[in-house]
């Protein structure tokens, strides 16, 4: 079969619990092929958020540790510096990695942990049914900012890419969109990259990709892709905003 109508082997036959028209179900294909492109689905383990992806283990073929909310860059740190064999990465969504484990995220990026984080930005929090998130836009409304974000009340949209990029530690920090067939392409090659980095073991891999929330945005599926590219993207720039070529020795060390 050709290969864009086949699934990835580090997928398995689950049918996945997302909503129509979600960006995870996307999201999971990419890292998945990522997986089927390096051979490493044998010895990569996942660490899964509090979120709508919590069911994660359920969907890939690689090991998956559950963490404790917003907790998955401190347990993926453990499992790297005892097991750095293996290709460890975290998945989360904007509540459990820009909120509840801010600081997580912002010290493992900072100590440059040879690790690959895929982090969705859908501007909400998912499971929990829709709440204001870190990354929630100035005026968008949420069951807990029905009038819409208001900067003098609940500050503003964090930029965690561009936060994460600004620090030493990072190799690579990109934000891509999974809208259009284009853009989920180049989006793929930054998953890709994401890993890579981490088998050439250059350090720290962060990379934001803008998803569609249409249960919590009360849209239709094209109606939040429309969404997606009129409002997220203004204010999420897409692009890679750091990679580093190599790493010196004594980083390494
Ligand atoms: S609530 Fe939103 S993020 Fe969660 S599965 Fe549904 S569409 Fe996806």
């Amino acid at each position: 079969m050709n290969k864009v109508f086949s699934k990835p082997t580090a997928l398995n036959n689950a049918i996945m619990h997302y909503c129509p028209g979600c960006g995870h179900g996307v999201a999971h294909r990419l890292v998945a092929e990522a997986l089927d492109h390096y051979g490493i689905t044998g010895r990569t383990v996942g660490v899964a958020p509090v979120g709508c992806a919590v069911l994660m283990y359920d969907y890939f073929n690689c090991d998956i540790l559950e963490s404790p909310h917003g907790r998955a860059p401190a347990i993926a740190t453990g499992m790297k510096r005892s097991r750095p064999d293996l290709v460890i990465f975290t998945y989360q969504g904007d509540g459990d990695l820009a909120s509840i484990g801010l600081s997580e995220v912002v010290h493992c990026a900072n100590r440059g942990e040879n690790v690959t984080i895929i982090f969705i930005n859908n501007t909400v929090y998912g499971m929990t049914g829709g709440q204001m998130a870190p990354t929630t836009l100035l005026g968008q409304q949420t069951t807990t900012s029905p009038n819409g974000r208001n900067s003098k009340v609940q500050g503003y949209p964090i930029k965690m890419a561009e936060m994460l990029a600004a620090l030493e530690g990072p190799s690579f920090v990109a934000r891509m969109a999974l809208d259009t067939p284009a853009n989920i392409v180049k989006a793929r090659k930054m998953v890709f990259k994401s890993f890579e980095m981490q088998i050439r073991e250059m350090g720290f891999s962060f990379l934001e990709l803008l998803a569609t929330c249409p249960t919590n945005w009360g849209m239709s599926p094209v109606e939040s892709i429309n969404y997606l590219q009129d409002e997220l993207v203004p204010v999420f720039p897409l692009g890679v905003l750091k990679e580093r070529e190599t790493r010196s020795l004594s980083e390494k060390s």
